[in-house]
């Protein structure tokens, strides 16, 4: 009994040091992550390089998170929803995709970077085919996801894909891809349901399969199939992509007018009001 005393008091130290290096490593990187409310919506202030070196340490360390791409229209919808509000506001990662949420913190101030969740997800696919993490993806029709695939295969002959689900489904079948998703368990998993519905699909999703990393990438697999076109250079240079979205998509009119020029007035109001109040 007496010698298993100092062997705990061993044990005991190496635990409080462990969880002292790993309170410290937490600390660190809190101190480097700044975020910025946008109409009450925190807004992670990285680089694109800085975002995905972020979310290669949670694969490394084999941790699951939520990434959110965020638009005004998220920011405006979250606003009038309190259950998307929430599922914005436990996010573990919320970048900035489009020109909107940077005009809105340049007004605030803030020099930050596009993201485009396009780019970001692509940027994702090549890391995991590098270090061998697993991918999912689900969301767009059988013919677009199934086409996306080919493509992204064509390009990564060495990704590991592990689940390949079209987006349209009802609550019977959401149970069955539930459980199929645990069973394979990706380490990151694209998920193309359009916001609000891939982000609430996510959250619960989520607290199931700890291990991986979601992100909502909307109609990101119409593009990678290439039944869709991305917005010229020049338009994407301009911030202009969704202008010419809306000209090809003029559906799309009703999603952004008059939600975005509010939003704008809005983060104005915001700006004001936070510099009468320093
Ligand atoms: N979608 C889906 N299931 C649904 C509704 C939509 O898989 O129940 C897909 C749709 O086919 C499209 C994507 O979700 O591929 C939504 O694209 P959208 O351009 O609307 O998304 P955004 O980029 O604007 O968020």
């Amino acid at each position: 009994m007496e010698a298993i005393f100092p062997l705990l008091t061993i044990v005991l130290y190496d635990l409080i040091i462990i969880g002292l290096l790993y309170i410290i490593k937490y600390a660190m990187e809190c101190l480097h992550r700044k975020k910025e409310p946008v109409l009450g919506f925190g807004v992670d202030l990285f680089t694109f390089e800085e975002a995905l070196q972020y979310v290669h340490t949670c694969l490394k360390e084999n941790n699951g998170m939520q990434i959110v791409t965020i638009n005004p229209e998220m920011i405006s919808l979250g606003n009038k929803d309190k259950e998307f509000a929430a599922v914005l506001n436990n996010a573990d990662l919320v970048i900035p995709d489009g020109v909107g949420v940077k005009i809105a913190l340049k007004i605030k101030g803030i020099s930050q970077e596009n993201i485009p969740g396009i780019e970001f997800s692509k940027k994702l696919i090549g890391m995991c085919e590098l270090e061998g993490f697993s991918i999912g993806l689900i969301g767009a029709k059988e013919e677009v996801i199934q086409k996306a695939v080919q493509n992204i295969r064509k390009e990564h002959a060495n990704l590991n894909i592990t689940y390949i689900r079209n987006g349209y489904f009802d609550e019977e079948q959401e149970k069955i891809i539930v459980e199929e998703l645990k069973a394979v368990s990706p380490r990151v998993l694209f998920v193309a349901l359009g916001a609000p519905k891939q982000e609430l699909f996510i959250s619960k999703l989520k607290p199931q399969m700890p291990n991986t990393v979601f992100i909502g990438v909307g109609g990101s697999f119409d593009v990678w199939s290439g039944m869709v076109k991305r917005a010229p250079k020049i338009y994407q240079t301009l911030g202009l992509e969704w202008l010419y979205r809306t000209v090809k998509e003029p559906a799309r009119f009703k999603r952004i007018f008059p939600a975005l020029p509010l939003f704008l007035i809005q983060v104005i109001i915001e700006a004001i009001h936070e510099n009468l109040v320093k």
